[in-house]
């Protein structure tokens, strides 16, 4: 059997979160954008309402949802601010689910249980100066001292980074090993040794937080391990892999609003005594971008479907994100010439789409990347 509809479950899902996105974000995502400030009561409040516990278990004080749901909430939120929702995604979809994943009962107590609650929130530091594409130069090091490690190194273009009361951080613990040396690590904010030096000012997604992250002599007892010691890059891939399913519908979300945003343009903007509309080109623009939505969704759903049945889908993930991810681009490009110089003034909700997305095609694996990947699922 197949299906393409969502269930009762998640359609109620779908309309509650989408209600939320557009009382409670929309019409606060511009003024944040302009201020370059993360509203972190979205986040508290996402947490409040039981949101932020979507992907996780209910044992765990989540509340039991599936990834279609994930990707759905993704969408809602994507549609109305990518800014705002990259804080919450990069708390949730990485430093979350690390700790769901891979953390012991103690861990989650501490760090998933109030993150899910939004009481804590989380980042999650893989980037550096040095090492971003490519996780085998990463300089960043923990060394073992005792019953404690000492981390060393910089980390740089984390999200969420000043705010943050935790960070999930990939560190050398065997440097002649590579990414087969790297491990993971919850560091708490304040630790002594771990400081904050810059936060960056950004072309997008400006309503986030993006810091640097430095390291120096900081000592963290054994218990901030997070997984097994050396397994560091391949419990990072798996939280990516999710997390690619993730960011398709992210990129979905603000791609469906560009293109809604559009069409109700040329039905009002008129030239030549026409709405622009009428005219059989921009009817094709049209008619091309909704195809391209249709088949974003599809490869989504499919990766999220796939994941939600226990089954293999590292190369449906990098096909959905690159896609997704791309054509999200292309749409919002498009949105600004469809809407004329209106859609290019600051005060349209077009040029923030359009500036929002670059992003998605450069994190969480840029589209080479996801090529790269996809190159090697394929047999090359
Ligand atoms: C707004 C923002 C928020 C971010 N948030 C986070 C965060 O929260 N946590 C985090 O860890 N990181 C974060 N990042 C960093 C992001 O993950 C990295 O930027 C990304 O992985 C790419 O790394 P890089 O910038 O070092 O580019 P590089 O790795 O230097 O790549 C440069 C170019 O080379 C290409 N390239 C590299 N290797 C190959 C190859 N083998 N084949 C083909 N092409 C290749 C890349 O695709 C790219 O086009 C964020 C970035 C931004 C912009």
């Amino acid at each position: 059997m197949i299906g393409f509809a969502l269930s009762e479950e998640q359609r109620l899902f779908q309309e509650t979160i989408r209600d939320f996105a557009r009382r409670e974000v929309a019409p606060i995502a511009r003024e944040y954008d302009e201020r370059e400030e993360y509203p972190i009561a979205i986040l508290r409040k996402m947490g409040e309402l039981g949101y932020l516990g979507v992907p996780f278990a209910q044992v765990d004080g989540g509340a039991g949802g599936d990834s279609i749901m994930a990707a759905v909430m993704s969408e809602e939120m994507g549609y109305v601010s990518a800014g705002v929702y990259l804080g919450v995604y990069v708390h949730v979809f990485l430093a979350l689910n690390a700790i769901s994943r891979f953390g012991t009962d103690d861990q989650k107590l501490a760090y998933l249980a109030p993150g899910i609650r939004g009481e804590r929130v989380g980042a999650w530091a893989f980037a550096e100066p040095d090492a971003g594409s490519d996780p085998g130069s990463m300089t960043t090091r923990a060394r073992r001292d005792g019953d404690d490690y000492v981390i060393d190194g910089t980390k740089l273009y984390i999200t969420n980074g000043s705010i943050a009361d935790f960070v999930v951080l990939t560190a050398s613990t065997d440097p002649r090993q590579g990414m087969k040396g790297l491990s993971l690590f919850i560091v708490d904010a304040g630790t002594p040794g771990f400081t904050v030096p810059r936060r960056l000012r950004k072309l997008g997604v400006r309503a986030s937080d993006t810091a640097e992250l430095a390291f120096n002599d900081c000592r963290v007892p054994a218990s901030a391990l997070l997984g097994a010691e050396n397994v560091g890059f391949v419990n990072a891939m798996r939280v990516l892999t999710a997390g690619r399913v993730v960011s398709a519908a992210f990129a979905l979300g603000t791609a469906r609003a560009a293109f809604d945003q559009s069409l109700a343009h040329v039905k009002s903007r008129h030239a030549f005594g026409h709405a622009i509309g009428d005219f059989q080109g921009i009817q094709w623009q049209l008619a091309d971008m909704a195809l391209e939505l249709e088949c974003a969704k599809l490869l989504t759903w499919q990766a999220a479907w796939l994941a939600d049945q226990g089954l293999p889908h590292i190369k449906e993930a990098s096909m959905a994100k690159l896609y997704a991810t791309e054509m999200c681009a292309r749409l919002t490009g498009q949105a600004i010439l469809l809407h004329g110089a209106s859609g290019y003034m600051m005060d349209s909700d077009i040029q923030r789409f359009y500036r929002d997305v670059k992003v998605m095609e450069i994190g969480e694996g840029t589209s080479h990347i996801q090529r790269n990947t996809i190159a090697r699922q394929i047999g090359l």
